[in-house]
């Protein structure tokens, strides 16, 4: 069980807190770079590391084997390099050129799709005597930054003759590869290899995430950009043979329990109403936590090893569950919202699929003011809250 060494009794302050296991990063990365070898693996930690931390998760991915990081915008590798991240960050999301110096000052890796930014970067590294590496990005069927085969190679040749500038990758997204189908996900590869082809000083080709990674070995070329499988969730059930480890169980403790007599309603808007004698759990997790208010009265919760069903709506600090029929229920019990407990499980896929989106957003939206508690061995060995969002280590606290 994880949580035997967390902090006794949990997070000490409001009772809802993030378990994140370092050990199951340190498991799914070294599983997807043996998988993506002879390809390098770069772990995706854009939007806080998926919502588990990005420098914690960052850190353990780059120790167990990943040879870089991904994040979206320079705010974001400017996070990781002041926490001390060494390593290849590349930057997938486009900086406009007023980044430059920053990219630069940082030593991050950059995305290029525009002449003003290529001249911008050269600049700021040729006035610092250093060189920044660069990958341009290609449009193969997103319709998002790429640029089309024409002006891609166009800015290719200007990038290679700039100073101070190292083109290192060409790459692209997939539409859809997470669907069975692959026919689409084919043709974008095909292209981004007839682009290559003609720009074979490019040392780098990268086309996967995770999905890819998973189900199509053959596309890892050089670099691999893992995110979601590197936090143990499965694109898509067609990968489900591969044996992650899931990273984040959050976690609460039913902060109060009442008895609430049949007629009885239950939270804003009064839509539960108790049909029988009911008792009923207050958890101090909410919308604002995390918690997405459309699985009002949808979610299960875990508590005692058994399913707990929402009750009512989910606010935006707390909810209520129904545990009329989980016996022995009391105040201060865990609570388990996303994870294990007692062999019963709610995962970020189910929780998805009731609210109707992927678990990419459910694992992402575990907002800031959730204390992550980072183990290693079954025992938390750092912590961050809102504020202090570089992990602090715990030794020596009680
Ligand atoms: C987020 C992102 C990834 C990671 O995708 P997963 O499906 O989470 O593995 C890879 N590449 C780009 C460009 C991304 O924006």
């Amino acid at each position: 069980m994880t949580s035997a060494g967390a902090l006794p009794g949990g997070w000490p302050g409001r009772p809802v807190w993030a378990e994140v296991d370092l050990d199951a990063v340190a498991h799914n990365v070294r599983l997807l770079a043996a998988r993506a070898a002879p390809a390098r693996l770069f772990a995706v930690v854009k939007a806080n590391g998926y919502g588990h931390g990005a420098v914690a998760v960052g850190r353990a991915a780059l120790e167990a084997g990943a040879a870089g990081l991904c994040v979206i915008c320079v705010d974001e590798g400017e996070e990781l390099r002041r926490a001390g991240v060494g390593g290849p960050i590349l930057v997938l999301g486009h900086s406009p050129p007023c980044e430059a110096e920053r990219v630069v000052e940082l030593g991050l890796t950059a995305t290029v799709a525009s002449r003003e930014v290529a001249r911008a970067l050269s600049r700021a590294a040729a006035a610092r005597g250093v060189e920044v590496g660069v990958h341009l990005e290609m449009e193969t069927g997103l319709h998002r930054h790429g640029l089309p085969l024409e002006p891609l190679l166009a800015l290719a040749e200007e990038a290679r003759r700039l100073p101070g500038l190292r083109v290192e990758g060409l790459y692209t997204h997939f539409a859809a590869a997470e669907e069975g189908d692959q026919t689409f996900t084919r043709m974008q590869h095909d292209r981004l290899l007839e682009a290559a082809a003609r720009l074979p000083w490019i040392p780098v080709r990268h086309c996967s995430a995770s999905a890819s990674l998973l189900v199509s070995p053959d596309m890892s070329h050089e670099l691999v950009r893992a995110g979601l499988a590197v936090y143990g969730y499965h694109p898509s059930p067609d990968t489900a043979s591969v044996e992650l480890r899931r990273v984040m169980t959050l976690k609460s403790r039913l902060a109060r329990v009442i008895e609430v007599q049949p007629g009885g309603t239950v939270g804003y808007g009064r839509t539960w109403t108790a049909r029988r004698r009911s008792v009923v759990g207050l958890v101090m997790c909410g919308y604002a936590d995390g918690l997405p208010r459309s699985l009002s009265s949808r979610a299960s919760l875990l508590v005692r090893g058994r399913r707990a069903p929402v009750a009512g709506r989910i606010a935006m600090d707390m909810c209520m569950v129904d545990l009329t029929d989980v016996p022995g229920a009391a105040a201060g019990d865990e609570v388990v919202i996303i994870g294990e407990q007692g062999g019963a499980l709610v995962d970020a896929d189910e929780l998805a699929a009731l609210a109707g989106t992927i678990s990419w957003e459910i694992l992402a939206g575990v907002t800031a003011r959730v204390p992550r508690i980072y183990l290693r061995g079954g025992r938390a060995v750092a912590a961050t809250t809102l504020a202090e969002r570089v992990p602090v280590p715990l030794d020596g606290r009680p």
